[in-house]
């Protein structure tokens, strides 16, 4: 029988009713929730503040083939090398033609993309793309731009609601396992219920030590969906971002020097002073991710240092303060003047190319459960996904959901029994136990792997799993903690069955894995 974490009858919580609930308040959520008909009522479903998401951090921007010299068919073939063979072509297709006319209507919303002085969007490129096809907002505070407009659409219409602080506990499915709702708790346990959920809860950066998403992101739609039965993909692939600004406040996520600043002319050197990319790769700097973070790991490694630098001293004078004003600000914040030193930087885990598997429409294997985002698994990425790709598959895809939801028939959702189960009370450590899912999946589960190193994290995660799963799971932090051993077990588990390195799977011995 499956676990819900809510161990009570539904009917002696408080509950309400909506057309569709959207878990996540990300820019694949908004997104999704702005474009569905009017006349649906909508609840979004957050876990801390609304202006809290990775969608807020982007920096580099949105990747579409507008450009003159540019077509959808160059993007589609560079997301297809980049994501080493492996992304589902057809669907890529539909991403990349897309792309021009999704971010045409982002610009019809009310977003502003950089652009000179006749209204010609400015495009940068990145890591990967054979093209300048970047457009951003705000120099480098792209995603913050574009939330900011989507918060205030979101708040501009009245059949959408906003729960702030509404932790996502489980989907709800009927006895034919068709989607009933979902459980949030705010203080306490609130039911929502609705025939149609669309989970759009983001990544899964908090469960490793070094990422730059915020340590909220814990996977929690993807562990609610394991428990409820979902089917996964890809779940193997986790991307590191090679250059975080190295150091950071205990607690914090590490800030992001965005991939657009190699794009612009930054060069990675060693303690030498070697730009090592330029005889690692054709593409130097601006090779594939996966490739520049293991070369990034490396030289590390050999050098025995934990970090390396970024030059980009020698672009032209105020050029940098004024094209990248964030990153700028916050270097100097740290007391390095980028037209003078060098940047100091370390790869991060940053993005998660696996997920809930959707077909185009966002739709699960599970009636009426919907995923888009980083949460949801489309395909696209592959084994590593093509920079600035990832807001563009949350508005086009969140948009086929919108309108795939906007063609339902009415429905209204089954009543779900719960009979509350007598758990022993939870005890241990939380926090540390948090600490050490992070650090194995860190050391294990990072850019580097081996059968020994996975099948040490995966013990740990099956220990968490069955104390958490025989215990009364009364705090978010509880929940939390389920949620991330959950996953971190699938990603781990699924690297164990991937016995051949692939894109950001790498093993530091494929024979290894020969007799495992
Ligand atoms: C620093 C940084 C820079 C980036 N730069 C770029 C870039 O330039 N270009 C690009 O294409 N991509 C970039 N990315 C990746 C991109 O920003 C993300 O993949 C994308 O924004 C994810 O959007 P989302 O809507 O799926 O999730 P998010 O924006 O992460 O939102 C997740 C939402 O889910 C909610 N949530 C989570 N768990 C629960 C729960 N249990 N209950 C209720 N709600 C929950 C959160 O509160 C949040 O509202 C960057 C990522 C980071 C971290």
């Amino acid at each position: 029988m499956r676990r819900f974490i809510v161990n009570k009858p539904l009917e002696e919580i408080p509950s309400r009713h909506f057309d569709v609930v959207v878990v996540g308040g990300g820019l694949s959520g908004l997104y999704a929730a702005v474009l569905m008909d009017a006349g649906l009522s909508v609840a979004v479903l957050v876990k801390s503040a609304l202006e809290q998401c990775n969608s807020a951090l982007a920096q580099g921007g949105i990747a579409a083939a507008i450009g003159e010299n540019d077509n959808p068919d160059i993007h589609l073939s560079d997301t297809l090398r980049a994501a080493v063979g492996i992304a589902d072509q057809d669907v890529v297709r539909l991403m990349v033609d897309s792309g021009p006319s999704e971010v045409a209507r982002l610009a019809s919303l009310g977003v502003k993309f950089d652009a000179d002085e006749h209204g010609n969007w400015h495009t940068t490129s990145e890591g990967a793309h054979s093209r300048g096809r970047i457009i951003h907002c705000g120099g480098d505070a792209t995603g913050r731009l574009i939330m900011n407009q989507m918060i205030h659409l979101v708040n501009e219409k009245p059949n959408i609601q906003v729960f702030e602080h509404h932790f996502l506990t489980d989907v709800l499915t009927d006895t034919k396992d068709t989607v009933a709702g979902v459980v949030a708790y705010h203080d306490s346990f609130v039911t929502f219920w609705a025939p149609t959920v669309v989970l759009a809860t983001g990544g899964v950066g908090g469960i490793y030590q070094h990422t730059t998403n915020h340590k909220q992101t814990t996977g929690d739609g993807i562990a609610a969906a394991i428990r409820a039965g979902v089917r996964l993909e890809n779940m193997e692939f986790v991307q590191f971002h090679p250059t975080a600004l190295y150091g950071k406040e205990e607690g914090e996520s590490f800030f992001l020097i965005s991939e657009a600043v190699r794009g612009e002319g930054g060069v990675l050197r060693n303690k030498h002073g070697e730009a090592f990319m330029n005889y690692r790769h054709k593409k130097k700097d601006l090779a594939p991710r996966d490739v520049v973070a293991r070369e990034i790991f490396r030289e590390m490694a050999e050098a025995g240092q934990d970090h390396v630098y970024l030059d980009v001293t020698s672009l032209p004078g105020a050029y940098f303060a004024q094209r990248f004003p964030t990153i700028y600000s916050h270097c100097s914040k740290r007391g390095i003047q980028p037209e003078r030193d060098l940047i100091p930087v370390l790869p991060v885990q940053h993005y998660f190319m696996g997920g809930i598997k959707t077909n185009p429409s966002g739709e699960t294997s599970i009636p009426g459960l919907y995923a888009c985002g980083e949460t949801a698994c489309t395909g696209v990425h592959g084994a590593n996904r093509l920079a600035s790709n990832s807001l563009l598959e949350c508005i086009v895809f969140a948009a086929k959901t919108a309108n795939a939801i906007n063609n339902l028939p009415v429905q209204s959702a089954n009543a779900i029994e719960i009979s509350p189960v007598n758990y022993p009370e939870f005890s241990g450590d939380v926090n540390a136990m948090m600490a050490k899912i992070r650090e194995l999946m860190q050391t294990h589960g990072g850019i580097v792997r081996s059968p020994q190193g996975l099948i040490h994290a995966l013990d740990y995660m099956n220990e968490i799993i069955e104390m958490a799963e025989n215990g009364a799971l009364v705090t978010p932090s509880h929940i939390e903690l389920l949620n991330m051993a959950s996953v971190a077990r699938e990603i781990l588990v699924t690297a164990l069955y991937r016995r051949e390195s692939l894109g950001s799977h790498f093993l530091e011995d494929e024979t290894s894995m020969i007799n495992f």
